[in-house]
């Protein structure tokens, strides 16, 4: 019942010139005693979303290291969805908790991926909470157990939580993307360890600056005029409508300036397309705002494209876990501004590699100051890819596993 990904393969030799030979070869060492290693990665999609993003690079490259790895996708229906859905809101604080029922329909599939899960594992690493419980349902089906969390948990629904918490507490080993997300109570051993980006994946390759324009163009940009970008989900806390006003007040100063928002929908999600509606109301009209989404046809070299082509690209985000579009934009060496929440401030140094920014008339102002002076966007550019190359590519988050993992080989 549960379904093996084909993750296809990929060559950690490929990434040597992106991170540099001294991590490659620590990479190569510490793979060198797990060679044959059972690994099992367990999650709840494997389309759509950042752990499956990140699971298509990071299995085919622990294969290629030696180790003999799965990707597992536990078995599900609607009901179930809706209930992990729900729980994921609640995790990252929304108040509506679970009902009675939608607590059993999660457990009753937990039992079910329990039982049909194989047993044999050395190491089965479980993501989310979705498939959280099988831990604590089958522990004899693999030698160490780790669970991944993807998800902000700084601030959850208390009643969400304390239900979750029993199940999580007792795994030796968990991954959080920041220290805040680190919930109360955990027994195991805590790891900070932030995600990482695939440079070589068609989103973040390097396209050239004509390839770029010429894709931009297709949907409408004049590539001979500044343009503003954000990339990301048409929801309340990416906060659409505040780039909206602060490229208004960049217009006034600049009056060439475009602006383009770029985000996925989801076919069965009408909250987003209630939002998406709201931008484009916001809009009002403005030919030079371009409202975009993959209904459109874009999709990865798209995102690419105009993440390259963007004089400045913004994240204007209220709340962000982790902010994958930020490591993606400057990874392309663009200037950036975003908000200063979440991981965000992680990936960018205030006025070094990007700037930080809480409201509408500072972000605006930061991308004025962008907008006038290229060597100043050119040298934040820089910075913030050496940044990226040093701690957010796929091949250190590789050795963060598998030092974990030469970790657990060699305790009892
Ligand atoms: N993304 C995309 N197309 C879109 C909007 C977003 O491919 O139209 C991708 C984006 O490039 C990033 C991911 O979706 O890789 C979003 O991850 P992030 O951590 O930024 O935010 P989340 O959506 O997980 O809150």
């Amino acid at each position: 019942m549960l379904q093996t990904v084909n993750v296809g393969t990929k060559n950690l030799a490929d990434y040597t010139h992106l991170v540099g030979p001294a991590l490659a070869e620590e990479v190569r060492a510490l793979a060198e005693p797990l060679k044959g290693l059972r690994v099992v990665h367990l999650s709840a999609t494997s389309f759509g979303g950042g752990v499956s993003e990140i699971l298509y690079t990071l299995v085919p490259l622990m294969k290629d290291a030696g180790l003999d790895v799965e990707w597992q996708v536990i078995y599900g229906r609607e009901e179930f969805f809706n209930a992990t859905k729900l729980m994921h809101n609640a995790l990252q604080g929304n108040p509506q908790d679970l009902t009675p029922e939608q607590w059993s329909t999660w457990e009753r599939y937990n039992e079910m991926n329990a039982r049909e899960l194989a047993g044999g594992w050395d190491v089965c690493v479980v993501h989310d909470p979705q498939p959280a419980a099988l831990f604590q349902l089958v522990p004899e089906k693999a030698a160490h157990w780790m669970w991944r969390c993807h998800i902000d948990l700084s601030t959850p629904n208390p009643a969400t939580m304390e239900r979750l918490l029993p199940v999580i507490r007792d795994y030796p080993v968990t991954f959080f993307h920041m220290e805040q997300y680190v919930p109360e109570g955990l027994r195991g051993d805590v790891r900070v360890v932030p995600p990482a980006i695939d440079p070589l994946a068609p989103k973040n390759m390097a396209l050239s600056p004509e390839d770029a324009a010429y894709v931009c163009r297709q949907f409408g940009i004049d590539v001979d005029r500044p343009l503003l970008c954000q990339v990301s989900r048409f929801d309340p806390w990416k906060d659409p409508l505040g780039v909206i006003d602060a490229y208004r007040k960049v217009k006034e100063e600049i009056p060439g300036v475009q602006l383009a928002l770029v985000g996925s929908m989801a076919s069965d999600d009408p909250e987003g397309w209630d939002f998406f509606n709201a931008t484009v109301a916001h809009a009002d009209g403005d030919e030079d705002i371009h409202i975009l989404n993959n209904f459109n046809n874009v999709g990865a070299i798209e995102v690419n494209a105009f993440q390259s082509h963007a004089d400045v690209v913004i994240q204007k985000s209220i709340r962000e876990g982790f902010g994958l579009t930020v490591t993606e934009a400057l990874w392309k060496a663009r200037p950036f501004v975003g908000g200063d929440v979440g991981g965000i401030p992680l990936q960018v140094q205030n006025g070094l590699s990007g700037y930080l920014v809480s409201d509408v008339d500072t972000c605006a102002a930061r991308c004025i100051d962008i907008l006038r002076d290229p060597a100043l966007g050119k040298a934040l550019g820089r910075r913030g890819k050496e940044h990226v190359r040093e701690r957010f590519l796929t091949p250190r988050y590789l050795r963060d596993y598998l030092r974990v993992f030469g970790e657990m080989m060699s305790s009892p």
